[in-house]
This record gives C-alpha cells, structure tokens and sequence, in this order.
C-alpha cells in the first residue's frame, strides 16, 4: 500500500520545529503543531496549529489523527503521552521507548554506559549522599545535575566546597526532585555530531566543535578541527549511542574530549539540535529535512558539506523585548551571510532569537566575521 506522506505531526511550536516546517514544506509535506500557546514560531507558519497541550487526551488526539507520524522537538514530554499516540497506531519517531530512556539524564546515562560508551563518572544523589563521599569518589570538582528538564546548562551547578553542595542540593531540589552527581570532566573541546537514522540506514554529519557561553551554545565551528582519528571515534560513539537507546530520526550527541584524543558523551537529544543549525546551508541535505526524511522512513540524503567552512553563532537575547531585529538595513550591507530570525515575540537574556551561518574557506576569518555580525545585531 502506498504510504501518504502528507503530513507530520510536531510536538512543540519553537525554533526546532519552525525550521523543520520550513524544510519540510520544500517537499511538498506540510506539519502540524502542537503548542501550549497559538503564534509560536513554527505554529505561526501552518494552519494546522493546535493550542494547548499534550495532557489534553482529546486535543491530542485530535492532534495525532491528522498525521501520518509524530515527532518532537523537545524530549521533556512525558513518555506517557508519546505512548498515548502509539497506543492510536499512529508512529512516535523516536518511539516512546526511546524518549524514556532520554529525558532521564541518569537513566541515560546508565543505559549508555551499559552499552559500553563512554560517558563521565555518574551516581544518583539520594537521601544518604554527601559531599564528602562523593568528593572521595570524584575529587575535589564534580557537578551535581537536574535528572529532568535540564538544558543550556539549567539545572546544573559546579560544586567545589561543601558550602556549594549544601545550598545547590537546596536550588536544585526546589526546582526538580531528583539529582544525580557526575564527574568533571577536563575537556580540550566539545563535540557534537548529528547522527539520522532510519529501520535502512544510519548516516552521520561532520563533527562539528561547539564553544558555549555561559552554558549555552554560542558558536558552532564546522568541521572541527581535530585529528581524523578523533573524529572518527567521535562519529563511531555517537552512532552506538542512538543504537543504545534504540533511536530512529535524528539526534544531537554532545561530547567531551580531551588532548589525550579520547572521547565521551555529554548528553544526546533526540531531535534537530542548535549545532546542526549549519547544515541549512553548508551540507547537501539539511539536519531539518533528513528529520523530516527519516520521520517517514524515507531515503536519506547526503551529509556532506558543500563548502571547507561554516561557523554558526547564536543570537541570544539581551534584554527584555520584543523578538524584532532593529537593524536590518545595516545588518544586511555586512556581506554574504544566512540569517534565521526564529519570529519568537518576546526577548529574555540568554533565550536563542535567531541565528547566523557563514560559509568560506577560512575558519579564522569566519569565526571574526560571525562575531561582529552578531554583535551588530539590535534585538
Ligand atoms: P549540559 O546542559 O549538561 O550539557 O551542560 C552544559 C554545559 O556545562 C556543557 O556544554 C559543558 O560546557 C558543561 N558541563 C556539563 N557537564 C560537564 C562535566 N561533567 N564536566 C565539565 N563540564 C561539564
């Protein structure tokens, strides 16, 4: 029987699923959306726009009836509710199964470090934890971390005293019950490699280097500068960990590595991630349209890039404000560049409103362009 491909369910209206619509639409496949509130970013640019949220059974339902699957933009959904949409024989790309075993740091965590992947020291925290034995197990520098709804470095804390244990135990506790405890790790660089697969077939993108600010992603460098072997190992690890999870679409896997070349995971996410942002212009095939490919089981296009360089920088908030760039006229005398202005109708510091690619043959002329471009922007 021919399958229909008209339509793709996204959980979630923001910059991830705006860009997945925008690939998506290209083919002829158009997206619907799932979103708490109406005019989000992706949901401003389709009409089949739902508003509210995925603990509504009925809206949901509603929701998962007009596609032919449903994928996500964020891994924080309860898996209860991806397994609701299953249960109507509609296909969760990745599978309920999956996400479960995701948006449990510490369930991840243990899940790749039964498969053999190297990850940094890990222990839950629990009633009988303190500072001085998990100093005796880490040394004197470790992070205790949020085990759900930890991003952009929210939900960590760097403990080096006991002072810092006692209140960031306090802090954390607030915000999410439970804690897990993990090794610092000495990195040289951090990694990340986007990895698509499919039931056919598995392909991975150039490993990129990500530096961040402040915990959150500011620059993507494209491909890293590293040694073929180490980048080598780093695609080879990403690629076990998707399979330790039994994941299908497209993943994020962010990694540490060290002047010694070895390698370990940080975190995946299992959706496009803000450092396959690059491959819109800079490889064959986007991250966005071999998730909307793999999502429908589809051949995957090639993840190659099409150019020596790309740098990706974010633009962050600054302030509070209105998402609107102020200075387009000057903005765009500044030279060849790709601007994604994500439409989000509030600023907060820090909050991702956009970003900008570059592609050309020198990193470091790259990296100084990027900057001052980025610095040049009125948000
Ligand atoms: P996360 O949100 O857990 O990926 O953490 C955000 C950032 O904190 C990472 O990109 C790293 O820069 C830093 N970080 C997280 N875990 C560790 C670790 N175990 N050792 C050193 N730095 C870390």
């Amino acid at each position: 029987m021919q399958v229909r491909h008209n339509c793709i369910g996204i959980l979630g209206g923001g910059q991830l699923a705006r860009m997945s619509l925008q690939a998506a639409s290209r083919l002829g496949i158009s997206i619907a959306i799932l979103e708490k509130h109406s005019g989000s970013p992706a949901g401003m640019l389709t009409r089949k726009e739902f508003a509210g949220w995925v603990d509504n059974h009925i809206l949901l339902e509603q929701f998962a009836r007009q596609c032919d699957a449903v994928t996500l933009e964020n891994e924080f959904i309860d898996a209860s509710n991806l397994y609701f949409i299953e249960t109507l024989g509609i296909r969760m790309v990745p599978s309920s199964d999956t996400i479960a075993l995701i948006q449990d740091k510490y369930i991840q965590k243990r899940t790749l470090a039964a498969a053999g992947i190297p990850v940094p020291a890990f222990i839950p925290v629990t009633d009988t934890s303190e500072y001085q034995k998990l100093k005796k197990l880490f040394g004197k520098k470790f992070l205790l971390k949020s085990r759900k709804m930890g991003y952009d470095g929210y939900g960590n804390a760097m403990i080096t005293s006991p002072e810092d244990y006692v209140s960031s135990i306090e802090k954390l506790t607030k915000r999410h019950s439970d804690i897990y405890a993990e090794g610092f790790v000495n990195f040289e660089k951090e990694l990340a490699v986007m990895v698509v697969r499919t039931q056919k077939e598995v392909k991975t993108y150039p490993v990129v280097e990500t530096i961040q600010e402040n915990h959150i992603c500011k620059l993507v460098l494209a491909p890293a500068g590293i040694p073929k072997k180490t980048a080598e190992l780093a695609k080879q690890i990403a690629v076990a960990a998707v399979e330790a999870v039994d994941g299908f679409g497209i993943f994020g896997v962010e990694l540490f590595c060290n002047s010694a070349g070895d390698v370990l995971v940080n975190e995946m996410a299992p959706r496009p991630h803000n450092s396959g942002h690059y491959t819109i212009e800079a490889t064959v095939t986007s991250q966005f349209e071999n998730h909307i490919r793999s999502v429908l089981g589809l051949p995957l296009g090639s993840t190659e890039m099409n150019c020596k360089n790309a740098v990706m920088i974010n633009i962050l908030g600054r302030g509070d404000g209105t998402g609107e760039i102020k200075n387009m006229d000057k903005l765009m005398k500044m030279g060849d560049f790709y601007l994604h202005n994500y439409g989000k109708k509030v600023s907060r510091p820090g909050r991702k409103m956009g970003h900008i690619t570059l592609k050309g043959d020198d990193m470091s002329v790259l990296i100084k362009q990027a900057k001052k471009i980025e610095r040049t922007v009125v948000i």
